[in-house]
């Protein structure tokens, strides 16, 4: 069955404040070789010839220097990233059919990735996430740090960005969520019974967390 082609907007949320990183700007606004994350992140989606709408939401004070950076759309974030993304769907193009929601943190998202989830959204999906297997051990452990059990890696997977959605799923989702701190949007539509699929994510996709990742990020900049 062929499959239909889509009309995708990224949203790309960059209004977190990067506490954990350490740095005395927001994460987003972090220059690695002399660039900030929102810029490489920005490329990635600008030049996908998947992509036709780039909105990027930022801080409220910064949204003119989000602009100078990009030339793309910008809005203010909210509180939550939730909120931000709620901000980011607000600014869509009417003719926009599907929305990729991106962490501007995972600035180094490759074109591959950001194509195998609008394929897959195209083959039918309402909503879809890229992962990556887990390679650490995992344990559930109590308030007192004991071990409660040791959890079956095989089941799990790790959760990247860009996660792809239909635009009217999205929308019903993030209308009907009631707890306001979700950390993804997939879980959202999960959340409102809907089915998520999965994609393969990368490992250049990893998230700019922690002053380490800083490391690693020049390393892949200077690629
Ligand atoms: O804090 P964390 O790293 O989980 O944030 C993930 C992404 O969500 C980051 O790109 C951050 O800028 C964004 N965010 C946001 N608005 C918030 C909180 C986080 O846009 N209020």
């Amino acid at each position: 069955m062929a499959a239909n082609r889509s009309t995708v907007a990224a949203i790309l949320v960059a209004a977190g404040s990067g506490q954990r990183l350490g740095a005395d700007v927001p994460k987003a606004f972090c220059p690695v070789k002399g660039r900030t994350l929102l810029e490489y992140a920005h490329e990635r989606f600008a030049e996908h010839p998947g992509v036709r709408d780039v909105i990027v939401v930022a801080p409220a004070d910064r949204i003119d220097q989000a602009k100078a950076l990009t030339g793309a759309v910008v809005v203010a974030g909210g509180a939550t990233r939730q909120a931000s993304v709620a901000a980011g769907l607000g600014a869509l193009d009417a003719a926009i059919d599907t929305v990729l929601v991106h962490d501007v943190a995972r600035a180094f998202v490759p074109a591959a990735v950001i194509s195998r989830v609008i394929e897959a959204i195209e083959a039918g999906a309402d909503a879809v996430i890229p992962v990556r297997p887990v390679t650490d051990t995992i344990k559930r452990v109590d308030e007192s740090r004991r071990v409660v059990d040791t959890v079956d890696r095989s089941t799990l997977v790790a959760v990247q960005t860009p996660q792809g959605f239909r635009r009217d799923v999205l929308l019903a989702a993030h209308a009907a969520a009631t707890h306001a701190a979700a950390t993804d949007d997939a879980g959202l539509v999960e959340a409102y019974g809907g089915t998520v699929v999965v994609v393969d994510g990368a490992d250049e996709s990893f998230k700019i967390t922690h002053p380490w990742d800083l490391i690693l990020a020049e390393a892949v900049a200077g690629q």
